[in-house]
């Protein structure tokens, strides 16, 4: 099932979701659905709370960026087929040069920004079945899943830019809240009181 994203303006981007358990109730279908919407929406990353829940929960599949002709092919085969589950993840280190790239965000559709950040980052967390693991990621897989993370902590990637950049955005970021935007997925908007 195709799920509501949440767009910009939401209270529920802005918790820091809180873990769960092998008990949260329809955990299979809950995922199932938000891989069928990140799909939809021809996403790389989505996070529960862009779905309306405040859970540490997001899912990754960097296999569309594979096609960049102007990655190495090491890195090209590294994205081709990374699909993750990521719960209950805890970011254990950053390092590394910071690196600058075009970020997108499905919950803030028409707005690309050039963001910084670090190459490399070591991570804790449990995959679907609850299996527990520490892995190292640099490059883009790193980017996608910092930007994800950064979702279940409550920071939006549009935090990131300068203060001039902020101000520049503030009209635009506005007419998401309000659903003034023409966007080919479904979406729910915190001003607007209907689901699209
Ligand atoms: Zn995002």
């Amino acid at each position: 099932m195709i799920l509501p994203i949440v767009a910009y303006g939401d209270p529920v981007l802005r918790k820091i979701s809180t873990e769960i358990d092998k008990a949260y109730e329809g955990l299979d279908s809950l995922i199932s659905n938000m891989w069928e919407t990140m799909y939809n929406a021809s996403g790389v990353g989505l996070a529960a709370p862009q779905i309306g829940l405040a859970i540490r929960l997001f899912l990754v599949d960097t296999t569309p960026f594979a096609d960049d002709e102007e990655l190495s092919e090491e890195e090209q085969k590294q994205l081709d087929g990374f699909k993750k589950v990521f719960i209950n993840a805890k970011i254990l280190e950053e390092t590394g040069d910071s690196w600058a790239f075009n970020e997108g965000c499905l919950s803030i559709p028409d707005i690309r920004e050039d963001i910084t950040r670090l190459d490399t980052i070591t991570i804790r967390y449990q995959d679907e079945n609850f299996v527990e693991h520490t892995e190292t990621f640099d490059g883009l897989l790193a980017r996608v899943i910092q930007h994800e993370y950064d979702h279940i902590e409550g920071i939006l990637f549009t935090d990131k830019v300068s203060s001039l950049k902020k101000r520049l955005l503030k009209g635009k970021l506005s007419n998401i809240s309000k659903g003034k935007i023409q966007v080919d997925y479904r979406m729910r908007f915190p001003l607007l009181k209907k689901t699209r």
